[in-house]
């Protein structure tokens, strides 16, 4: 039988695959922006182009389901290309930058020029996040004082259904439970998920359904005076409500941004058992810069708090895909999904990485990526 020839081999990479159950040294072939063989001994004579893994981490395209990247279009937003893509996210989902108003630029502009695969959910505010300066400073004020004016169920279920293939669902940013009940029913309507900032607890958990997600899940702020917003409570035990949510399907996500992720807040729910199902990094223009920077960087953290290598891939990759309902297309390095894949450098050493709260650790481990496959194609 005549073998098949190849686009691009990779060779000896150690290929993390959680959703196929692999772990192990192989190589893999890409063909017409497809992943097409995982095995030993794939024979690179027949490829186009052979990358040499050996001694690399080889995962499927990593997935971050919490940036906004509506570049140029609000002040809020990051360079998908450049923050997302070129750091190993092939896939991302935009968190409700824009809103029903402003969504069709972001689309046009942004999401079908980048390289980036941009899925988006809809601000239930029909201007989206507008609260960010041109120099990233937020404005409080403004967005709380227009709140309630600006949303339009009937033109968010509108927008959303117009555009299908790229919205997957609402966003429920922090403003006031009114928006929430609002983005509840526009969810239900639409028929699409919800997710929702992790904000005024235990009240906002309760309105998220098996495959909606809960976002910042580790933060440690103070919220609308109140010290024990969020998934704690006062004795530092998980809500009880956070625990029903996860018993009917509700999604833990990380979303760590520039005031969302804690090492206290997220080493006490680990202690009491509650993982992120998701780690995604809320990239904007605030937290780009640190303390955030970049996806792996925020994968790092996850194995810094204990999580396995294997645990953090799967957080970043099937899981992800599954979430946004794209599970076996991406997220997976199978014969037949597309071929993304992120290589990855896991360097040993000593590795500071600070919180939001401005807490600084030392980790062991830090992954670097060091070559990027979009859709077949080479983009680092
Ligand atoms: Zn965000």
């Amino acid at each position: 039988m005549k073998e098949a020839t190849y686009d691009i081999v990779v060779k000896n990479g150690l290929v993390i695959d959680p959703y196929q159950d692999i772990h192990e040294v192989m190589d893999l072939a890409i063909s017409n922006g497809k992943i097409v063989d995982v095995r030993k001994g794939i024979n690179e004579s027949l490829a186009g182009k052979v990358i040499d893994a050996s001694g690399l981490i080889v995962t499927p395209g990593i997935i971050d389901i919490h940036v906004h990247c509506c570049y140029n279009i609000l002040n809020i937003g990051i360079d998908p290309e450049s923050c997302c893509l070129e750091k190993g996210c092939t896939t991302v989902l935009d968190a409700g930058s824009t809103g029903e108003l402003n969504f069709r630029g972001f689309r046009k502009y942004v999401i079908e020029r980048s390289r980036t695969r941009i899925l988006a959910l809809l601000n239930i505010e029909s201007l989206g996040m507008i609260e960010y300066g041109s120099q990233g400073q937020k404005w409080p004020k403004l967005i709380m004082e227009y709140e309630e004016l600006f949303i339009n169920v009937e033109n968010t279920v509108k927008v959303i259904e117009d555009n299908r293939d790229v919205i997957l669902g609402i966003k429920w940013a922090h403003h006031g439970l009114t928006g929430l009940r609002l983005a509840r029913e526009a969810a239900d309507r639409a028929k699409c998920i919800l997710m929702a900032e992790n904000h005024l607890e235990p009240e906002t958990i309760k309105y998220l359904k098996k495959g909606d997600i809960v976002t910042h899940s580790f933060h440690g702020l103070k919220w609308m005076g109140n010290p024990y917003d969020g998934i704690l409570n006062e004795d530092g035990n998980v809500k009880p409500e956070f625990y029903d949510a996860i018993k009917r399907g509700v999604i833990i996500d990380v979303g760590h941004g520039a005031a969302s992720f804690s090492w206290k807040v997220a080493e006490k729910a680990f202690s009491q058992g509650v993982k992120p199902d998701t780690i995604s990094t809320d990239l904007h223009v605030s937290s780009v810069k640190g303390p955030v920077y970049d996806m792996p960087t925020t994968m790092s953290k996850f194995l810094l708090l204990g999580m396995s290598l294997e645990e953090v891939i799967r957080a970043s990759t099937s899981k992800p895909a599954e979430v946004i309902g794209m599970l076996g297309e991406i997220g997976t390095l199978k014969p037949d999904a597309r071929a993304d894949v992120t290589i990855f450098k896991l360097e040993e050493g000593k590795f500071q990485y600070t919180d939001c709260m401005k807490e600084s650790r030392i980790g062991k481990q830090k992954l670097t990526p060091v070559k990027v496959i979009k859709d077949g194609r080479i983009i680092i």
